[in-house]
């Protein structure tokens, strides 16, 4: 099995829905970039673009249909229709199949929703600010209040980020947490961990823990994965992109949308 692509348990029951995260491994760029998809790190366009071609091309999904949300630490939902680049946001909701929400990754905490009765996905970008604005659980609801989404249906996907293992914070930052996400050891700095912090969103948003699904890799520790904690300036950034794929030429419902 290769480990360009990581995978959901609960996403690969829905044939029709595509999703996938990369790691560092299968691209061009020179160590430790790799796998980087981000035209933004001082990495080779042209190395970007190979990367970028490899890792949609192995998920199947057109370059052309991606949506980005512009990752700026708030907690702003938008609802798209159309792909593209969307400004002043960190996280994205489509009903529209054929539509892919991609958020880059390097220690933040992705977070992947989606609704199969409706049909309708999230991709979420979830630091320590976008959780403390509690952003999951607004996507949550604008899939609920824009297209009837019910959490009881919904499957979540945590991905890999930075873990409560690595992910030291200052005092200044723990203290915005209740103490249950906030590990302390005698005479360390306070850790923050962030997937216990919004898999609690999501159970008090009303997911089932059954539909729940937390990786448990860590960004920091893991190599596997860029870590701007760990590489800093020279790290790269994956890409975690879900949303369900258009029906079939030919098949009754197409063109109905
Ligand atoms: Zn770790």
């Amino acid at each position: 099995m290769s480990d360009m692509i990581v995978h959901s348990r609960l996403c690969s029951n829905f044939p029709d829905l595509l999703f996938g995260m990369s790691t560092r491994k299968g691209g061009v760029s020179p160590e430790p970039l790799g796998m980087n998809l981000s035209f933004n790190v001082g990495d080779d366009p042209r190395n970007v673009e190979e990367n970028r071609a490899r890792f949609f091309g192995a998920m199947a999904i057109p370059q052309s249909r991606l949506a980005f949300p512009k990752q700026i630490h708030s907690g702003t939902v938008r609802t798209v229709r159309e792909p593209g680049m969307y400004a002043d946001c960190d996280a994205l909701v489509t009903a529209t199949p054929g539509i892919f929400l991609a958020v880059s990754i390097a220690d933040c905490v992705p977070v992947f929703l989606f609704e199969p009765v409706i049909r309708s996905v999230a991709a979420v970008h979830s630091g320590w600010r976008g959780s403390k604005q509690r952003i999951l659980a607004e996507a949550e609801q604008t899939m609920h209040s824009e297209y009837g989404a019910n959490s009881a249906d919904m499957l979540a996907f945590i991905g890999p980020c930075a873990g409560g293992c690595c992910y030291e914070v200052g005092e200044e930052v723990a203290s915005q947490f209740n103490d249950e996400f906030v590990i302390r050891d005698q005479g360390k700095k306070p850790h923050l961990d962030l997937k216990a912090f919004n898999r609690a969103l999501l159970i008090a948003s009303g997911l089932k823990e059954e539909n729940i699904e937390v990786s448990p890799d860590c960004t920091i520790c893991n190599t596997l994965y860029h870590s701007y904690r760990r590489d800093g300036a020279r790290s790269g950034r994956m890409y975690g992109v879900i949303g369900f794929a258009e029906e079939a030429a030919g098949v009754p419902g197409i063109g109905t949308q």
